[in-house]
């Protein structure tokens, strides 16, 4: 199965990130991208960086400067940017 962003009209397929433990920051995550329900969301869905804000990430700076290959999402962050 191929990965690609739950975000209805992006095709994105890099800077793919899990939904998130965290009942509570699930349903934001959720009610954010337009899913009616958590039962909706297949199995292994996930979320592309153009989602979020930079504040979003907990190392923008060290990716920024090639230190780190890929950006790590704060655990509390929710996707706000380019939503339908
Ligand atoms: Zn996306």
């Amino acid at each position: 199965m191929v990965r690609k962003c739950s975000v209805v009209g992006r095709s994105g397929s890099v800077g793919l990130h899990s939904f998130p433990l965290d009942l509570e920051i699930r349903r934001q995550w959720l009610r954010s991208i337009g899913v009616q329900d958590n039962s909706q969301l297949p199995p292994g869905a996930v979320v592309c960086n153009q989602h979020f804000t930079r504040d979003s990430f907990a190392n923008m700076m060290e990716f920024e400067m090639g230190y780190s290959a890929r950006l790590h999402l704060k655990r509390e962050a929710v996707p706000t940017v380019a939503l339908p």
